[in-house]
C-alpha cells in the first residue's frame, strides 16, 4: 500500500477526549473514529489489526476442534424470558421494539440462542461433545463507556459454547479452551494471566479471567511469582493452574489458604481480555435441553462458555506495547510488516530503489509522500510497524538501506539484498 493513497487520517496532537494511551494512539494512528458514545468505526489501519487478531483466535479455536457459526446480533426477548435473564439483565441490555410490537434485543451475549439451536437440532448424546463459536458484535449499554474500544458499547467478541454429556467431559472441554486461550494470547504477543473469577450474571461455579498486565488496567491483580515460569510454557493443565494463586481485587483474599506469603505475591493492574466459564446445567435445564442418554435415561447437557474481547484486545495490546513515540506492533498482528520510507520522493534514483523494494515486499506500507523526513519518521513510529526501511540519496549511491526494528530501535545498514533476505525470512 502506498501511503499517498491510503485512507490514514493521522493526528499530530493528542485528542483531548482520550484518557489513556491506547485510545490516544488508536485515534492518532488513524485506526478508529467514534461515531457515538462507545460506538466506533474501524478505519483501514485499525481493521487490519482487528482482522489479524480474529484470524489468530479463529485458527486456535479451529485447531482445538471448535466449529464456527454466525448468530444474529438481534434476538427475541421471548428467548431470554425462557432463561429468566430478560428481566434480570438490567439496563446494559439494549431493548428494541419492532414494527409489529415484538420485543427484541441486541445480544449482549448468546447463551440462550446457542442453547435453543442445540435444543432444536441435536437428537442424541452421541452428538456430544460439541463446541461452537462465533466472532460477532455484541452490544452492552455500559453506564460509562470509556477508554476507546476497551470499554465500548458495541464491541467484537469471540464467544464459544461447549456441550458435554457429564461433568468430567465438561471439565475437559473447559481445559481445552483454557489452553486455546493460553496459546492465542501468546501468539498475540502478550502475557495474559489466568485468574480465578466469579461467574457473575453468566452463572456456574468455575471460571477464570485472563488479564493482560498494564498500568491502566481497570482491575487490581494479585498473583504468585510462580506464574513467571508457568506463562513461559506452551501448555498448561488445569490442576497446575488451580494450585497457583492469582486473583483480581474482587476476589483477592490474602488469608486464602492458597495465597502465597507477601514476598511471593506480585501486585499489578490488569485488563480482562477473556473469560472462561463452566456453566453446568444452568441454561440447558432452564431451557429444557434434554437428550436421550447412553442407557435410555434422559441427560441434561453440561455447558461451558468462553469469551475473548477481540476489539478490546487491540487497545489492550497497545497498552502493553508502546513507547512515547507510538505503537510497537508484534509481527503476528501488525497491519503491515514493513514501513518503507522514501527520503527524497521525486528523486529518480531513490524512487526507483524504493519501487524495486516495494514490489518485493508482500506486506509493506510505502511512504511515497512528498513530506519532510521528520514527518515521515514520526508517522512511521506512531503507527508502529515492526520494521522500517529507510532509503535516501546517499544510501542509493552506496547501494545500502537502513533497517530499523521498531521495538528495539536498533538500526542496521545493509545491502538491499541482505535487507530483503532479513525481512522475508
Ligand atoms: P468487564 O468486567 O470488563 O465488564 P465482562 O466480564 O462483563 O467484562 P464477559 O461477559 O466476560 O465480560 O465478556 C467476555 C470478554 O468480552 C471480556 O473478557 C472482555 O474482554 C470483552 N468485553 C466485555 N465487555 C466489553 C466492553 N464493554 N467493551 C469491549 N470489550 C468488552
Ligand atoms: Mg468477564
Amino acid at each position: 500500500m502506498r501511503l499517498s493513497q491510503y485512507f490514514l487520517p493521522t493526528l499530530k496532537e493528542n485528542p483531548t477526549e482520550a484518557q489513556i494511551v491506547s485510545h490516544r494512539l488508536m485515534l492518532r494512528a488513524g485506526m478508529i473514529r467514534q461515531s457515538a458514545a462507545g460506538i466506533y468505526t474501524w478505519l483501514p489501519m485499525g481493521l487490519r489489526v482487528l482482522r489479524n487478531i480474529e484470524r489468530i483466535v479463529r485458527e486456535e479455536m479451529d485447531r482445538a476442534g471448535a466449529q464456527e457459526v454466525l448468530m444474529p446480533t438481534i434476538q427475541s426477548a421471548d428467548l431470554w424470558r425462557e432463561s429468566g435473564r430478560y428481566d434480570a439483565y438490567g439496563k446494559e441490555m439494549l431493548r428494541i421494539v419492532d414494527r409489529h410490537d415484538r420485543e427484541m434485543l441486541y445480544g449482549p451475549t448468546n447463551e440462550e440462542l446457542i442453547t435453543q439451536i442445540f435444543r432444536d437440532n441435536v437428537r442424541t448424546y452421541r452428538e456430544l461433545p460439541r463446541t461452537l463459536y462465533q466472532i460477532q458484535l455484541k452490544f452492552r449499554d455500559e453506564v460509562r463507556p470509556r477508554f476507546g474500544v476497551m470499554r465500548g458499547r458495541e464491541f467484537l467478541m469471540k464467544d464459544a459454547y461447549s456441550f458435554d454429556v457429564d461433568y468430567e467431559s465438561a471439565k475437559k472441554s473447559y481445559e481445552t479452551m483454557f489452553n486455546v486461550y493460553f496459546k492465542t494470547f501468546k501468539r498475540l504477543g502478550v502475557t495474559a494471566i489466568p485468574m480465578r473469577a466469579d461467574s457473575g450474571a453468566i452463572g456456574g461455579d468455575l471460571s477464570h479471567e485472563f488479564h493482560i498486565l498494564a498500568e491502566t488496567g481497570e482491575s487490581g491483580v494479585f498473583y504468585d511469582v510462580a506464574y513467571d515460569d508457568l506463562m513461559a510454557r506452551d501448555q498448561v493443565d488445569l490442576e497446575t493452574v488451580s494450585k497457583l494463586y492469582a486473583a483480581t481485587d474482587e476476589k483477592h483474599d490474602p488469608n486464602h489458604p492458597d495465597a502465597p506469603p507477601p514476598d511471593r505475591i506480585r501486585t499489578a493492574r490488569g485488563i480482562e481480555v477473556g473469560q472462561v466459564f463452566y456453566l453446568g446445567t444452568k441454561y440447558s435445564k432452564a431451557m429444557n435441553l434434554v437428550l436421550p442418554g447412553p442407557d435410555g435415561a434422559e441427560i441434561v447437557p453440561e455447558m461451558g462458555c468462553y469469551g475473548i474481547g477481540v476489539s478490546r484486545l487491540v487497545g489492550a495490546i497497545i497498552e502493553a506495547r508502546h513507547d512515547d513515540k507510538g505503537i510497537q506492533w508484534p509481527e503476528s498482528i501488525a497491519p503491515f510488516q514493513v514501513g518503507l520510507i522514501n527520503l527524497k520522493a521525486g528523486d529518480a534514483a531513490v524512487d526507483a530503489a524504493c519501487e524495486d523494494l516495494y514490489a518485493k515486499l508482500p506486506s509493506c506500507l510505502y511512504d511515497d509522500r512528498d513530506e519532510r523526513a521528520g514527518v515521515k519518521f514520526a508517522d512511521m513510529d506512531l503507527i508502529g510497524l515492526p520494521w522500517q526501511v529507510v532509503i535516501g540519496p546517499k544510501g542509493v549511491a552506496a547501494g545500502i538501506v537502513e533497517l530499523k526494528s521498531r521495538a528495539t530501535g536498533e538500526k542496521q545498514e545493509l545491502s538491499v539484498e541482505s535487507a530483503l533476505a532479513r525481512l522475508n525470512s
